[in-house]
């Protein structure tokens, strides 16, 4: 399967690098960074802290789309849509890890999606999206005088609050309970906010350190209280299931998929 990486001078990008390198049945094909990124031409196994793998970086995502046959792209959302569109015309499968993608973009996604398959997931990993299932069903559970919150912890350079994971749990939850996350989500708290409203889906942020990504559900009752948690020791296990869906999308039809697809989970 050829791979193009698209961002593969970001964390998640030389850990992608990384990956694919390492998984059988797997070519990197080409790679490229953001417009006017300096190391335009160097070897994206250098990049990655490897021995070189005979790729260089493209200049400009083109000849990425060109060359492979899926696409993974860990970049920005302002990239994305740019992205989408390179991959209808190449006929080529996107991958897309980025999070905190407005509603246009993620619309751009979804009308690509009806003419290559695209797998979008705020995070890829087994363990979260195992944890979307059982708060989806935690939530479907509990009575809704259980309150429930959301506490995530990302290292100091994240770009985007809540994180991208905390607000697909927080949506797990909503579903799980039968509201609409827009109507019962509180992204921020802050003087004199009154007393909590029945219904509401708080969410917490702290930024800091390298943590790579802590996500904590709480259901807090009267006398009791059920967490449920995930906590990222490594941005492997995202590269692993960007690659494990990059895999998955040989042979399959147009649409726009989530890693509960991918994983079997759906
Ligand atoms: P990063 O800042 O380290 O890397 C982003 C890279 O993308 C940089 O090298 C940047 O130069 C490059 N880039 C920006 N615009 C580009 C463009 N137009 N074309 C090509 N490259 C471009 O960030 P990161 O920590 O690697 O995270 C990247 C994204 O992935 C973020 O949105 C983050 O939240 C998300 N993320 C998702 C998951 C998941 O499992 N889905 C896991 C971790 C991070």
């Amino acid at each position: 399967m050829r791979i193009g990486i698209v961002g593969c001078a970001g964390r998640m990008g030389r850990s992608l690098v990384r990956r694919v390198a390492a998984t059988p049945g797997c070519v990197l094909a080409a790679v490229c960074d953001r417009p006017g990124f300096s190391g335009v031409g160097q070897d994206a196994g250098t990049l990655a802290g490897l021995e070189p793998l005979g790729v260089a970086v493209a200049d400009g995502p083109a000849p990425v789309f060109a060359a492979s046959r899926v696409v993974i792209d860990f970049t920005s959302p302002a990239a994305a849509v740019d992205h989408a569109a390179l991959a209808v015309a190449h006929g080529c499968a996107l991958v897309i890890g980025t999070t905190g993608l407005p509603a246009a973009v993620e619309a751009a996604l979804a009308e690509a999606a009806g003419h290559v398959p695209i797998v979008a997931a705020p995070n890829m990993s087994v363990g979260v999206n195992l944890l979307l299932g059982l708060v989806k069903q935690v939530a479907r559970t509990l009575d809704p005088s259980f309150d429930i919150e959301i506490l995530e912890m990302h290292h100091r350079a994240k770009v985007d609050a809540p994180s991208g994971t905390a607000l697909a749990l927080g949506q797990a939850a909503a579903t799980g309970r039968g509201v609409t996350l827009e109507d019962a989500a509180v992204r921020v708290r802050d003087g004199h906010t009154g007393a909590r409203r029945p219904g509401e889906i708080g969410f917490a942020v702290l930024r800091g350190g390298d943590v790579v990504g802590d996500h904590v559900v709480m259901f807090a009752g009267d006398g009791e209280r059920i967490e449920l948690a995930h906590r990222a020791g490594n941005r492997e296990i995202f590269a692993r299931g960007a690659v494990t869906a990059a895999l998955w999308t040989r042979d399959r039809p147009p649409g726009l998929y989530g890693m509960a697809d991918v994983l079997g989970l759906a």
